[in-house]
């Protein structure tokens, strides 16, 4: 089985083609000079080479050893620690950071498409820098020039690690009921106390300091969420001159076991005084906090899209070479005791699903970080307001649809190796149990669901999902009648009516059911997940129309065929789901569900 190999013309297809990412470069004047199409080309170049030379060679062993814990310390897998150091050296830490610190200020659209690799190549190890990218951007977007001279560039060169501490035992999706405090002390700094648990990253040995970015109360706040501020807490205090100095009593009190990711510490952390500075204001810590979540929500995306590239490599490899049974059109290699597995419909159903919501999935969260960009970069403040709007609306969704869809992806397969996808031997039961938690941690994607249709739609009365719906009604109205785009432009524009009409339904209805919003939330993402990689197929197919002679072209156009025929017609189930109430979910009494009573 050949190993992970970077999807790099894809990648270059979504950047230069579908995104015209140069032409948007060279309207905004922080990134024009330092990006053009050949750094462009050859940072992927680079980034490929990485991750499938260096980091995509651990991954096996990194869940057989997984992250040890003695004593307080913890030790990564075997080769993590080497890789790390080459993937500092080489500045991909600082590849998107503020080049006022160290950052190298390059554009998301473009960092995607690294991490994808990343993430494809190891999610267990993905997930260390990743966090530290997370925390830097928090930190850069919300704190003090002082705080952020002490900690970006080290936190950019790799040299410390960021991570970000919520969760505790009894607050994990409600933080607001979260009780670890911070109490001020005389020189300005608080004294945190409080256990905070499922901490990636929380102790390793990849780094000589670690800057825990950390959510308490401070005493007499108020409550509930309006009351949480935001603390770093280093690792190793630092002395005046910046040099590590004494050991804080921050400490790893265990790691968890798990179902997959088992090369990341997944860490117990017990905070007893430890010293903290505030960031910001205090109370303003979960705002402050949503930057950073944010930028991993979409990561949980690319990160689901990344595990389900590398599954759908090796499968549909497999398939061309596993021989079983004879076409139903009569033996296509009948030299051979049967034919390859790749003659089957169902076979052929499973891989073409796969891609078609991977590289539907990597066009979205392309389109996700090009929004990022025009918030980040843009000179114009009418296309930064429109993007910061589809920022906000869009997170939910590629965070929960591209790790649901990313997760059948990935079932599939396995399926496609038979009983060979449930052995160990082929790598394709670890990446089914690494790529579950992209749904569960970061917010559960039944709190993303809720968050897109609660907060980003019924709360503004529609008005995101205007925003979103006018731009592809622009498409659908431009390419009205683009006869070689009519497979693409006409499912599109029904199911986008059928989401406009399922959205009004639902904002009347809210009102008078109030169980409503939760009872929709999840069918109504994964409906609004469908329209949009309906979208992102159709814009993939303007440009493949054009040169469909070569293979590439080719292949997108049969892809994206198959998707508008056998993936949106999903998209009725969902809303004959929403239509049906919440009657026949809230009526059966509570005590009824355990079998007991
Ligand atoms: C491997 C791993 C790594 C993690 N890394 C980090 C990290 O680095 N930092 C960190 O702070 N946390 C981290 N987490 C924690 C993770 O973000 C939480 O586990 C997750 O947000 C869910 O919280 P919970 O486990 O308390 O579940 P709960 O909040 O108890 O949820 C249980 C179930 O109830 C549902 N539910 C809860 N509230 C509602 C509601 N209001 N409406 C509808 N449904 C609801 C949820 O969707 C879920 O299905 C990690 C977790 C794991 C397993």
């Amino acid at each position: 089985m050949s190993d992970y190999q970077a999807p790099m013309r894809d990648m270059q297809f979504l950047l230069h083609e579908v995104f015209d990412a140069e032409n948007l470069w060279s309207t905004m004047p922080a990134v024009a000079e330092l990006i053009d199409k050949d750094t462009a080309d050859a940072i992927l170049s680079e980034g490929a080479k990485l991750t499938s030379a260096v980091i995509a060679p651990l991954n096996r062993n990194s869940d057989e050893q997984g992250a040890t814990w003695t004593n307080g310390d913890v030790t990564t897998p075997d080769g993590f620690a080497q890789a790390y150091q080459l993937y500092c050296e080489g500045g991909w830490g600082a590849l998107s950071g503020d080049p006022e610190h160290g950052g190298m200020g390059m554009p998301k659209m473009l960092q995607s498409f690294v991490e994808e690799m990343t993430q494809s190549a190891s999610i267990s190890f993905a997930l260390y820098p990743m966090l530290t990218a997370g925390a830097s951007l928090a930190l850069s977007a919300h704190a003090s020039n002082e705080m952020k001279q002490t900690y970006l560039e080290n936190m950019y060169s790799g040299k410390w690690a960021g991570t970000m501490c919520l969760t505790e035992p009894h607050a994990g999706s409600d933080l607001g009921i979260m009780t670890a405090k911070a109490q001020a002390l005389d020189d300005g700094s608080f004294a945190l106390s409080g256990t905070k648990i499922f901490i990636t990253g929380g102790e390793q040995d990849l780094t000589e300091n670690i800057i825990h970015l950390v959510l308490a109360k401070i005493p007499g706040a108020p409550e509930g969420p309006r009351g949480i501020s935001m603390f770093v807490v280093p690792k190793f205090l630092l002395n005046d001159d910046g040099s590590l100095g004494a050991r804080n009593t921050v400490t790893c009190g265990s790691i968890e076991h798990k179902m997959g990711i088992k090369g990341s510490a997944t860490c117990v952390m017990n905070f007893d005084g430890a010293k903290g500075f505030l960031v910001g204001e205090q109370n303003k810590g979960l705002n402050y906090m949503f930057t950073m979540m944010n930028y991993e929500r979409l990561g949980m995306g690319i990160q689901g899209v990344g595990a389900a590239e590398t599954s759908y490599q090796q499968a549909a490899e497999y398939a061309s070479e596993r021989i079983q049974g004879r076409s139903a059109t009569g033996a296509q290699s009948p030299d051979k005791k049967a034919d390859s597995i790749i003659v089957h419909p169902d076979v052929r159903k499973m891989l073409l699903t796969m891609r078609s919501l991977n590289e539907g999935g990597r066009c979205f969260s392309t389109y996700v970080a090009k929004q990022l960009d025009i918030v980040k970069f843009s000179d114009d403040n009418q296309a930064k307001q429109n993007a910061e709007q589809l920022v906000a609306l869009l997170t939910p969704v590629a965070k929960a649809f591209m790790t649901d869809m990313a997760f059948e992806s990935c079932g599939l397969g396995q399926m496609v190796f038979g009983g060979h996808g449930y052995v160990r031997e082929w790598g394709q039961e670890q990446l089914v149990r690494d790529v579950r938690i992209a749904q569960i941690y970061e917010g559960t994607n039944g709190i993303q669901a809720l968050d897109l249709l609660g907060r980003k739609v019924v709360a503004n009365k529609g008005q995101f999902f205007q925003l979103y719906f006018d731009e592809i009604t622009a498409f659908i109205d431009k390419n009205a009648e683009n006869e070689a785009l009519n497979n693409f432009v006409q499912p599109l524009a029904g199911a986008l009516a059928k989401l406009k009409a399922v959205t009004e339904l639902i904002l009347t209805e809210q009102s008078r059911d109030k169980n409503m919003v939760g009872a929709s939330a999840t069918d109504y993402l994964a409906a609004f997940g469908l329209v949009s990689y309906s979208y992102m197929w159709a814009l993939m197919a303007e440009k493949a129309t054009a040169q469909a002679t070569e293979d590439f072209y080719q292949a997108k156009l049969y892809v994206g065929d198959f998707f508008i025929a056998r993936i949106l017609p999903r998209i009725d189930g969902h809303i004959a789901a929403i239509e049906a109430g919440s009657k026949s979910l809230m009526t059966m009494p509570e005590g009824l569900f355990n079998y007991n009573h």
